[in-house]
């Protein structure tokens, strides 16, 4: 029996910043929703494997420094896992574990044959020279070499790590395997066997959606006005394909500052002046705003592209925009979703959201399979189309059940998920 829009309860302002405890907050209250059996449960909400590996490098002084890296494979039950790997210092077990299920989530939500995995690296990677990051990722490889490959879990980029490491694992696994391999990790550069559009797809996909979204609200895009917090890969690359589509770009916010224009920025000309300054700040045509009160604009759409754990239950009452659009992970804090919902903004999940990234893992995925490869008016078209298709189905699933988008969105990855288990039985 459905349960209309179960509260998500977290308890204590630590445990509220916790990614795993949000994301199990989520997933029971899906799970509650949906009426899923104890035992169905168990099984997914409990990690598959689990791997922790303390990683010698020798690093360029001849010392020996000893890393700790984990990769977590949440779930394999509609395909081989996937998700990416990122180098932090504050990378931990906990954080690895709800990114891998939030992978499991998205690719179900997406309809992507895959499961969800995630890895990471304690390490500060700005403290490291390019041959020290090169033993790291070549070591950390080396000690997933049984659990990685192109049907068991296929890695990509994440937080400080590119299409170099991903070169690197590359080659690293297919020297181990005796002939190269491309397809065990995707976000790997053009000429390596990776795919074209991949750079952009997560900003393209984010703008997508927001498309579809406008259209769901009746709101003129040509009107139509949008905050983004970050000017990286995603948010930077939302910013790039939503203003060259006509979008009225009219703050980005970044960790060091915001710039304003009322009458949209010129994002190619920030992207310049970011470039030779560093900076987004002082930019010529837009003027310095609080990056707090820009955040908090009145806007048609806001794309939080940074990181997570930005909107909580402690501000999220200030947001003013009539579209939130997870662009980042978990930039949402499970608390903050009841006060959203009542404010009637219509959130786009992260799990939706920003999955136009994993579809074109999975397009360089299938075209290194195939060895053969698109061009990328062919990728961008496939990519539009599930995540239209992905936005309707969420939307309509929303409709059908009387719950918000981030509650259906779960509820239908869980349920498709479910169902795939239920397919294949226990094996024992
Ligand atoms: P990135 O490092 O390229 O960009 C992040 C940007 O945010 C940087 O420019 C950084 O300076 C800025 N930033 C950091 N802290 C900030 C703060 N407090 N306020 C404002 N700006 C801040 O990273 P990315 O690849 O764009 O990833 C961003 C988020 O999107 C992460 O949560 C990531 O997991 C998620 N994500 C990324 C992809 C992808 O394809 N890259 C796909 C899905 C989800």
């Amino acid at each position: 029996m459905l349960v209309e829009n179960p509260p998500f309860h977290v308890a204590t302002e630590d445990a509220e910043l916790n990614p795993l405890l949000s994301a199990e907050a989520r997933f029971d209250a899906a799970a509650q929703a949906l009426g899923l059996d104890d035992g169905m449960r168990k099984v997914l909400r409990s990690p598959s494997r689990e791997l922790t590996v303390n990683i010698p490098v020798l690093l360029d002084d001849g010392r020996i420094e000893v890393f700790t890296g984990y990769r977590v494979q949440h779930s394999i039950a509609r395909g081989p896992a996937k998700g990416g790997i990122r180098y932090a210092p504050d990378v931990t077990l906990d954080e690895v574990r709800a990114l891998a299920s939030w992978m499991t989530w998205k690719c179900a939500v997406t309809n992507l044959p895959f499961g969800g995995g995630k890895g990471g690296i304690i390490c500060d990677p700005a403290l490291l020279s390019q041959g020290e990051l090169e033993r790291l990722t070549r070591r950390y490889t080396a000690q997933l070499y049984e659990f990685i490959g192109p049907e068991i879990d296929v890695p990509a980029p994440d937080m400080n790590t590119n299409e170099q490491t991903m070169a690197w694992i590359m080659d690293t696994y297919s020297m181990r395997a005796g002939h190269t391999q491309t397809a065990v990790v995707t976000g790997k550069p053009v000429d390596l066997g990776g795919s074209r559009g991949r750079t952009e797809a997560t900003g393209r996909g984010c703008m997508v959606v927001v498309e579809q979204a406008l259209r769901k609200l009746g709101i003129d895009r040509a009107s139509a006005r949008v905050v983004i917090q970050g000017f990286g890969n995603v948010g930077g690359m939302a910013a790039k394909v939503m203003s060259r589509a006509g979008f009225k770009i009219i703050a980005i916010v970044e960790w060091d500052g915001a710039v304003y224009n009322e009458n949209g920025l010129d994002i190619r000309a920030l992207t310049e002046h970011r470039r030779q300054t560093g900076s987004i700040v002082d930019f010529a045509d837009g003027v310095n705003m609080d990056r707090e009160e820009a955040f908090f604009l009145e806007t048609d759409v806001l794309v939080p592209a940074a990181k997570e754990n930005v909107i909580t239950s402690h501000n999220a009452h200030r947001i003013r925009a009539k579209i939130l659009c997870e662009g980042a992970n978990g930039p949402t804090t499970a608390a903050a979703d009841p006060i959203l919902h009542d404010k009637g903004i219509f959130v786009i999940p992260d799990i939706l959201a920003n999955a136009g990234g994993v579809t074109v893992s999975y397009f360089e995925w299938v075209q290194d399979r195939m060895g053969y490869f698109w061009n990328e008016q062919l990728v961008n078209d496939r990519m539009e189309e599930i995540m239209i298709n992905s936005f309707r189905d969420v939307v309509a699933y929303a409709e059908k059940h009387r719950v918000d988008n981030r509650l259906a969105a779960y509820m239908l990855a869980l349920d498709r998920v479910a169902f795939a288990i239920k397919l294949r039985g226990i094996y024992a």
